[in-house]
């Protein structure tokens, strides 16, 4: 099985990271991605703190590292086939124009999904001839989703083309700021690599459908999944980003050694005090 471990170089790995990549590890062979399509928050400095910090760990990984910046290509090969195929359509929505029209008295409760509020497909009419727009968002239209199911841990899951978008609606494939979404990158960038199976954690389960969904748009395979737990605080609280109490490094700095911090992580998932 080929798995991989995909961080964004936007901050230092904390235990949930470590956790993440040691379940990728110990399912197959694992390869790294480097998710840093979010040019803002990335540093070239998290990077190679990534990189020190899994050889830390005791974890290898083949070479070259797939960097989703040098990616462009791909992804905008992805988007001008779905383009090209009329599934795509620009939205010019900002956040409150979509909270807004989700809010109106004829939708009912607005829906949370995976990327927060369900669009309520407010720019669908909007023209879909030419060439493809590259400064706005794009989004799929998800009427062209079909019955979808996957294997997660092991069992079958499935979601109808209904349900898909009741819950789930039209996710954006293609940011105004950075040319694709998470969900794009994720689903060319598993294929590329090879990925057999995706572990991650659990808060990523819930976009599974989407990653599916892309996958049979764009005849690629689809690798299994296992979504793992989340490592929490003492007080049960997944761990942020930003906490930088639990990031190796300063475990490290507090004495603690890669094997027993390896080793306190597969016997329980909530971070001790450094
Ligand atoms: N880059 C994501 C993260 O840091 C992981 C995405 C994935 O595993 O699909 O949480
Ligand atoms: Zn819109």
């Amino acid at each position: 099985m080929r798995t991989r471990f995909a961080p964004s170089p936007t901050g230092p790995l904390h235990l949930g990271h470590a956790w993440a990549a040691l379940v990728a590890a110990d399912h197959g062979d694992m390869v790294l991605r480097i998710e840093d399509i979010d040019q803002q928050r990335s540093r070239p400095e998290w990077e190679t703190a990534i990189y020190d910090d899994l050889h830390w760990l005791g974890l290898t990984w083949p070479s070259p590292v797939l960097r989703q910046s040098d990616r462009a290509d791909a992804y905008g090969a992805a988007l001008d086939d779905l383009w090209a195929r009329g599934l795509l359509y620009p939205c010019t929505c900002n956040r409150r124009d979509i909270l807004a029209a989700a809010a109106a008295p004829q939708e009912g409760a607005p829906l949370l999904g995976p990327d927060g509020v369900v669009y309520p497909g407010t720019c669908r009419g909007a023209a879909r001839a030419g060439p493809r727009p590259d400064v706005v968002a794009l989004r799929l239209d998800a009427g062209a989703v079909d019955d979808l199911s996957w294997t997660d841990g092991g069992q079958t899951q499935s979601m109808d083309g209904a349900a898909f978008r009741q819950s789930i609606g039209d996710p954006v494939l293609a940011r105004r700021d950075m040319g694709t979404s998470y969900h794009l990158a994720v689903v060319v960038d598993d294929a590329a690599q090879g990925i057999d199976l995706v572990t991650r954690g659990e808060d990523l389960a819930p976009a599974t459908p989407i990653h599916v969904a892309l996958q049979r748009l764009l005849a690629l395979p689809t690798p299994l999944y296992l979504h793992h737990d989340l490592v929490r605080d003492g007080a049960g609280k997944r761990l942020a980003k930003r906490d930088d109490a639990r990031s190796l490094a300063s475990y490290r700095a507090a004495g603690w050694s890669a094997d027993a911090l390896v080793a306190h992580l597969r016997q329980s998932r909530v971070a001790p005090e450094s």
